[in-house]
């Protein structure tokens, strides 16, 4: 099936029950952001957070949902303590985050943490039957076909929050028999573009989290500056919109305006535009298939003038070559990918190894975990746990 993934059971009707995973993040405040400019639309059913208990507590407050919880244990009597007198129940751990998600009320899960972790918060809200807005694109990446598999099984939409796939999404409305020719993924390049390896082995963190375009969360950041994040919006493309990864472009765009594409047999080609603005994308996911109203700055044609586009490097930018290998792998490589990749950013943000040196963390661990040609949920856990392994075996050498 080449087309939108989209559920005739889902009903946009006013007052949609909101659990916001990830609450705390880059992503989550600006949800809560649409949520506050949409009075009436929204409710907030569940917040979850990392670590950040003080903001969560806040946002709490704020929004009044039925439960919260904290992935840090350490930080549940706090959360607990401030609550309790509010009526708002709140949980610690996980688990916790993992069970909440299945909470009558709730009609959409936005999936907004970060990393693998994602995944069986993921899958819990697929097996209650709550639609999911798919920030965490890391779920798909490594588990893209139990996920879609299961979400069609319960006939639950799969909303796309990537402002690339939203705008696939967007062009592909009214297109469900038009065969798709490709996907054309625009990507800004990010802080280092036009930069050659000899010029990047020493650049520091603090430049690689200046992106150019975007505001976002430390850990897409750096992706971003690797163009991993691109590769694997490669590799969620072909899960979302059922598309070979021959048949999905990219192409550089350095300003974020044009958001991505999709051309037809005809050879037509259509793309969605706008300010890169992660609100928008948000409020489509969760209105959807409404388009709701809002005060949002508005793109204009006569302020830009000059959109450019141009081939990624490759050579330089070997992650994406990476992302696209393992695409082609198939089973176990994408999990294998994006775990060493986690350790690889983490280690980056943390001094251990250089920015070029995370390719070499990723590719160490591909080759070092066995191959598996279709792991099911259960074994993915254990192939991310080896490959973090490999890639901190690989990180010690550094
Ligand atoms: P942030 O780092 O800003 O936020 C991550 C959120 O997840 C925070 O609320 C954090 O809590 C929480 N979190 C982190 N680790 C865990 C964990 N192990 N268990 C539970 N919760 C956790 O990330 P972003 O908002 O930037 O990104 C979130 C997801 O959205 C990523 O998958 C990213 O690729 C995707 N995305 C982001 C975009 C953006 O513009 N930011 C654009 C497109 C996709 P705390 O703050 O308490 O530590």
């Amino acid at each position: 099936m080449e087309s939108v993934p989209h559920s005739e059971t889902f009903d946009p009707g006013e007052g949609r029950g909101l659990a916001i995973l990830g609450s705390t993040g880059s992503i989550g405040t600006q949800a809560l952001d649409v949520v506050r400019a949409q009075p009436g639309r929204f409710r907030v059913e569940v917040l979850t957070a990392g670590r950040n208990a003080d903001l969560l507590i806040a946002q709490a407050l704020e929004f009044k949902p039925n439960a919260v919880a904290i992935a840090d244990e350490s930080q549940g009597q706090k959360v607990r303590d401030a609550l309790w007198d509010h009526d708002i129940k709140a949980y610690a751990g996980d688990d916790a985050i993992a069970q909440l998600v299945e909470m009558d009320g709730i009609d959409i899960v936005l999936t907004a943490l970060v990393g693998f972790a994602g995944l069986r918060p993921t899958m819990n809200a697929i097996a209650a039957g709550k639609h999911i807005a798919l920030a965490n694109k890391e779920t798909l990446v490594v588990a893209g076909g139990p996920v879609m598999e299961a979400a069609q099984k319960k006939g639950v939409d799969i909303l796309p929050v990537d402002s690339e796939h939203s705008a696939i999404f967007q062009c592909l409305a009214g297109e469900f028999h038009n065969p798709i020719e490709k996907l054309i993924l625009t990507a800004s390049g990010g802080p280092f573009r036009g930069r050659k390896k000899e010029d990047l082995a020493s650049v520091t963190r603090e430049q690689a989290l200046k992106h150019p375009n975007w505001d976002m969360g430390a850990k897409i950041t750096i992706d971003s500056a690797s163009l991993m994040n691109k590769g694997l919006e490669v590799i969620e493309a072909r899960w979302l919109f059922d598309i070979p990864a021959d048949r999905i472009e990219v192409v550089v765009h350095p300003q974020s305006i044009v958001h991505s594409g999709v051309q037809f047999e005809d050879g037509s080609i259509k793309v969605q535009m706008g300010l890169p603005d992660m609100k928008l994308p948000i409020q489509y996911a969760l209105g959807y298939p409404q388009r709701l109203a809002n005060s949002f700055p508005r793109f204009s044609f006569a302020e830009y003038p000059n959109l450019s586009f141009e081939q990624p490097d490759l050579q330089t930018f070997r992650n994406l070559q990476l992302a696209y290998d393992a695409l082609a792998a198939g089973g176990s490589a994408p999990c294998v990918l994006n775990a060493a990749n986690e350790v690889a950013v983490a280690a980056f943000l943390e001094g251990s190894v250089g920015f070029l040196e995370m390719s070499d963390v990723v590719e160490h661990a591909l080759n070092a975990v066995e191959h598996v040609k279709k792991p099911d949920i259960e074994a993915l856990f254990a192939l991310d746990t080896a490959a973090r392994e490999a890639a901190k075996s690989r990180v010690r050498r550094s």
